[in-house]
C-alpha cells in the first residue's frame, strides 16, 4: 500500500470514529503566543508535549533550522497576521541542539541535486540570474547566534509592534529540556 493511500485509509476511520472531537477549538490561540520552531522530526510530537501545548494553543510555524531567512518572507508574514488578526501577543523561537542547518554543507547538497538529475546549466543559469544558492541555502554556524538574530529581526521588525515580547529558547530534541536564550521581559 502507498503512503497516500495509508493516510487516506486511516483518515476514513479517523473521521467515522468521530476522533477529532478532543480537538475542537477555535482559530485564535488560546495562549495568544506564536512559535517558530525547525521542521526536525524528534520535534514533532516531542516540543507540544514538553511545552504542555494542546490543539488550540498556539500558532505554529515551522521551516528549516527555525531561521528568518528574509524580513518580509513567510515567517514574518505569519508572525504579524498571528499578531493582528488572532491576538498573539509573545513569541518563541525554538532552535534545537544538532540541528540539521547547523553547518550544512551546501556544496554536498548541490552535488546530491545533480545527482538527482539537476542539469549543472540550471544551478549556473540561477548563478547568473544574481541568486546566490549557496547562500539562501545555507544554515548557520551557530544555533544559538541564528536564535538571537531571529529574536532580533522580528523584535526591530518595522510591522511588528513594541508591546509584543520575543523570547528565544533551545531545545534538546532528546529530553525537551528548554534553555533559554533570550528572556523577552528582560
Ligand atoms: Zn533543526
Amino acid at each position: 500500500m502507498n503512503k497516500l493511500q495509508e493516510i487516506l485509509d486511516f483518515n476514513q476511520s479517523f473521521v467515522e470514529n468521530k476522533e477529532y472531537e478532543k480537538y475542537r477549538t477555535s482559530k485564535e490561540p488560546n495562549k495568544k503566543l506564536v512559535i517558530l520552531s525547525c521542521m526536525d522530526t524528534r520535534l514533532t510530537e516531542l516540543l507540544p508535549k514538553a511545552l504542555n501545548l494542546k490543539n488550540g494553543d498556539v500558532k505554529l510555524i515551522k521551516n528549516a533550522g527555525a531561521a528568518i531567512m528574509h524580513p518580509f518572507g513567510s515567517i514574518i508574514r505569519s508572525i504579524v497576521v498571528a499578531v493582528y488578526e488572532f491576538q498573539a501577543d509573545e513569541v518563541l523561537v525554538i532552535g534545537h541542539h544538532g540541528c540539521g542547518m547547523n553547518n550544512l554543507d551546501v556544496d554536498k547538497t548541490l552535488e546530491k541535486a545533480l545527482a538527482r538529475g539537476i542539469s549543472p546549466d540550471v544551478i549556473t543559469t540561477l548563478c547568473h540570474a544574481g541568486i546566490d544558492i549557496k547562500k539562501w541555502l545555507h544554515g548557520f554556524n551557530s544555533v544559538e547566534e541564528s536564535i538571537k538574530e531571529s529574536v532580533q529581526l522580528i523584535k526591530n521588525h518595522p510591522l511588528i509592534p513594541n508591546d509584543i515580547k520575543i523570547h528565544g529558547l533551545i531545545i534538546d530534541p532528546a529530553t525537551g529540556k528548554l534553555d533559554i536564550i533570550v528572556n523577552g521581559y528582560l
